[in-house]
């Protein structure tokens, strides 16, 4: 595998992944280097032929035309997989996280040989058909830690202290990473996504669980004990409900897909699903109305906590309840909203809030995105320090 790139060659090809075209002066502004620097950097990429000169108007540039520089991206493609408790998706990303092909397929079984034989035919099959992909990242839920591409435990999957990085690498000819499913999708969306190039942000997620993933002064933090930003177990309403850590009444216990269903079912409405208690919002039950202002009120207590303690400039809120694939998350936003702006703490409460859908294409493609990250900070791949 090729070298580990220079620090300012990282430096410059990540933001020319995430900017597309960009002229030298611009490119200069952006990473702080000097023109004599971006010329030093930009040599190595212009011989490899990652990156190339074109005639081409930097977007949004006015005036004449200047001389910008573009990645090739299409010279380099990963493939992205996500596996959750029942299905892996994948998808087949450029240096730029466009997705090229994607792919959906149930899991044969739940238990890691079955799961990395299945990921690494599909990884093997990409190889074989685009000789071009160089690398691959695999997401899941869970404790995952990236440096060493161990999964201490992922609860939908059930496994435990696993080397999930070190098998994959040896199912397969390309470098493996292996990230956290929801730090996967931030990173995604820092690359290509809503906020592409912000300086913080932060990825929530409400589902069966409530995840949550910071990025800070541009990198994606990973905390000493792999737990972090854990806004699921803040305490919302201390005569809450029980949750299921063993406290009472954490932004989970009143906002998670089970917390909303059960006060569903205590209203006289059991047996539904998250998208059938938001058409009944929507169709004009008090009930569920009700059952999703109080949820929405949970998350915006924890999204201002997340603002007060960390700044970040965007927050992207995602999940069943927010929005389906329609982007109908009318229902709970404006209570997540009021709430958010009642208890962020002075200007956190500049920090804009995304509410919107992501797909499963979407947490793929983070997956790849991880990989594509990997290559730009000389992380580690398969366990192993790159380079
Ligand atoms: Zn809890």
């Amino acid at each position: 595998m090729a070298p580990a790139l220079s620090p300012s060659t990282a430096r410059v090809l990540g933001t020319l992944i995430r900017e597309g075209p960009t002229s030298r002066m611009q490119l200069a502004r952006m990473t702080g280097l000097t023109p004599g620097g971006i010329t030093r950097a930009i040599s190595p990429l212009v011989d490899s032929g990652l990156v190339r000169e074109t005639a081409a108007r930097p977007a949004g540039g006015r005036g004449r035309p200047a001389t910008a520089l573009e990645v090739q991206a299409d010279r380099e493609l990963q493939v992205g997989v996500k596996v959750t408790a029942t299905g892996l998706v994948a998808v087949l990303c450029d240096l730029r996280c466009r997705v090229l092909a994607e792919h959906h397929e149930e899991l044969r079984g739940q238990d890691p040989p079955t799961v990395l034989e299945q990921v690494a035919e599909l990884v093997r099959r990409w190889c074989r058909e685009h000789p071009r992909v160089r690398r691959a990242g695999l997401s899941l839920s869970g404790d995952v830690d990236p440096s060493t591409g161990q999964v201490g435990y992922s609860p939908f999957l059930g496994w435990r202290d696993l080397p999930v990085g070190r098998l994959l690498a040896g199912m397969v000819d390309v470098p493996v990473v292996v990230e956290n499913d929801v730090r996967a999708l931030l990173t995604g969306e820092h690359m290509a996504g809503t906020g592409a190039g912000a300086h913080s942000l932060a990825m929530v997620t409400i589902g069966a669980g409530i995840g949550c993933a910071l990025l800070l002064e541009g990198r994606v933090v990973h905390g000493s004990h792999g737990v972090l930003g854990e806004i699921g177990h803040v305490l919302a309403d201390s005569a809450g409900p029980r949750c299921h850590c063993g406290n009472v009444g954490c932004v989970e216990a009143l906002a998670g897909e089970a917390a909303v269903l059960e006060q569903m079912a205590g209203r006289g409405h059991p047996g539904l699903t998250v998208p059938e208690v938001v058409a009944m919002a929507r169709a004009g039950s008090a009930d569920a109305r009700e059952v999703l202002a109080g949820a929405g009120r949970a998350i915006g207590i924890g999204l201002a906590t997340l603002a007060n303690l960390f700044g970040p400039a965007v927050i992207v809120l995602t999940g069943e309840a927010v929005g389906g694939p329609d982007g109908d998350y009318d229902v709970m936003a404006p209570s997540v909203r009021e709430e958010f702006a009642r208890r962020a703490f002075g200007s956190a409460a500049d920090c804009e809030l995304v509410l919107r859908p992501l797909t499963f294409t979407d947490w793929a493609r983070g997956a790849a995105a991880c990989a594509v990250a990997a290559l730009l900070t000389s992380r580690a791949w398969n366990g192993e320090a790159a380079g």
